[in-house]
C-alpha cells in the first residue's frame, strides 16, 4: 500500500484488535474501502454508536446502554447473598450458561497489568464492590479471575482489598488449567472449578 496516511492509520488501529496483525489488518482494511456501502458507512455509524450510547455500570461494571438502566443491577428481583468476581462479561456469559451460579456479578472489565493494555486499579471499581457487599449483605465473594499471572495478580488485589469487609472470599479450584481463560473453559471443568472453589 502507498503510504495513505488515512489507510496506514486504520491498519494500525485495526491490528491492534485481538487475534489480528498487520496482516489481517491489511485485508480488513481493504475489504472496506471496496465495499464503503455495505460495510464502511454503516460500521461507522455503528462504531460512533457505540461510543456515545455504551458505557460501563458505576456499580458491577457491566456493559450497559445508556438509555437503558443495567440489566444486572436493575431488573433482577432476585436477591442474592454471592458476588462472583470475573474480568470481563464474557466470563459472566460461560458462567451464566453453566448454570452453575446463582448471584451477582461485578465486571473488573480486565486485570490489572504493568503494561498499557491493563486496566488501573480504578477501573476494577473495588469501592463500588466493597459498598455492594455492604449494601446487598453478602456472604460470599467468588474470585472467577483466569489463571493467568495477571488474573491471579488481580484476585490478589482483590482479595486484600476486602480484608476489613470480614466477607467469605474463594477461589475458583485448581482445577482450571495454568493459563486458562473462564470463557474458554468447557463447563465440566467450570462447573467442578465452582464446586470445589476454597475459601482463601
Ligand atoms: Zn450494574
Amino acid at each position: 500500500m502507498q503510504n495513505i496516511s488515512e489507510i496506514e492509520e486504520l491498519i494500525r488501529l485495526i491490528s491492534k484488535l485481538p487475534g489480528l496483525g498487520p496482516k489481517s489488518a491489511k485485508r480488513i482494511v481493504l475489504k472496506l474501502i471496496n465495499n464503503r456501502e455495505e460495510l464502511t458507512k454503516p460500521m461507522a455509524k455503528a462504531l460512533a454508536e457505540i461510543y456515545n450510547g455504551v458505557s460501563r455500570c458505576k456499580n458491577c461494571g457491566t456493559l450497559k446502554s445508556n438509555s437503558l438502566g443495567c440489566n444486572n443491577c436493575e431488573s433482577s428481583n432476585n436477591k442474592f447473598n454471592k458476588i462472583c468476581i470475573v474480568e470481563n462479561i464474557s466470563d459472566q456469559w460461560t458462567i451464566e450458561n453453566s448454570n452453575i451460579y446463582q448471584g451477582y456479578y461485578h465486571i473488573l472489565g480486565g486485570t490489572i497489568s504493568s503494561s498499557n493494555n491493563g486496566s488501573s486499579k480504578q477501573d476494577l471499581l473495588i469501592d463500588s464492590l466493597i459498598n455492594r457487599i455492604k449494601k446487598e449483605k453478602i456472604d460470599e465473594v467468588i474470585l472467577a479471575t483466569s489463571a493467568t499471572i495477571e488474573g491471579q495478580t488481580t484476585a490478589f488485589y482483590i482479595q486484600n482489598s476486602l480484608k476489613d469487609t470480614n466477607v467469605k472470599i474463594s477461589k475458583l479450584a485448581q482445577g482450571l488449567p495454568i493459563g486458562g481463560e473462564i470463557e474458554n473453559l468447557d463447563d465440566g471443568t467450570l462447573i467442578s472449578a465452582f464446586k470445589n472453589r476454597k475459601k482463601i
